[in-house]
């Protein structure tokens, strides 16, 4: 399928199913480097990083931990003006090494807050391995480290990403035709 129609958009296959595969291969290669004997704990970021997380778990032969959770945002009372709270995160974090899974950086205003609310927790490290970077939309100083494909400044969809709820389960990436 190299067209498709998602609600009033239509996308073209930009980056098929066998080249994300040899990225998220490569990238579990370099995560495996930095964190065995570590025992990681991989924090998906819902509901976009379902796909990219479970494609990088069972490329992962190491011992590590995989937990999710959802970000709701808001208006605080606080100086900062802006609340991350990070649903369903149950695990304790201190002295642990976390990698946080996304399925994109575009901003990266998202991750930034999240890193910020994960902080709070005390872990030993905070990584973020994504699966889609936009470099050039790309606003915060924090390193991304772990990237499988950086993309140039487009609205994309398909292996988890999606536009108004359809496309995450497309394999690869589709990109919109202007
Ligand atoms: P940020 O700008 O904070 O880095 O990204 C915010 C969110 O925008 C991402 O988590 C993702 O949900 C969404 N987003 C950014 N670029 C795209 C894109 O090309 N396609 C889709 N489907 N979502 C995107």
């Amino acid at each position: 399928m190299s067209r498709v129609k998602l609600h009033d958009l239509e996308f073209e296959l930009f980056i098929p199913e066998a080249e994300v595969n040899a990225a998220v291969d490569r990238l579990a290669r370099e995560l495996k480097v930095k964190y065995e004997g570590k025992r990681p704990l991989f924090i998906g970021v819902l509901n976009g990083a379902f796909f990219f997380a479970a494609e990088l778990m069972k490329r992962l032969d190491i011992e590590c931990e995989i937990t999710f959770v959802k970000v709701a945002s808001y208006l605080g009372t606080n100086s900062t003006g802006r609340v991350t709270d990070l649903i369903g995160l149950n695990e304790r974090l201190e002295g642990r090494h976390v990698v946080v899974v996304e399925d994109i950086v575009d901003t990266g205003n998202t991750v930034k807050h999240i890193l910020d609310a994960l902080t709070d927790h005390h872990p030993a490290s905070v990584s973020i391995a994504t699966l889609l970077f936009k470099p050039d939309a790309y606003k915060q100083t924090l390193p991304i480290e772990h990237v499988a494909v950086r993309i140039p400044n487009d609205f994309v969809v398909g292996s988890g990403l999606d536009h108004d709820g359809l496309g995450r389960n497309l394999p690869g990436i589709y990109r919109i035709i202007q």
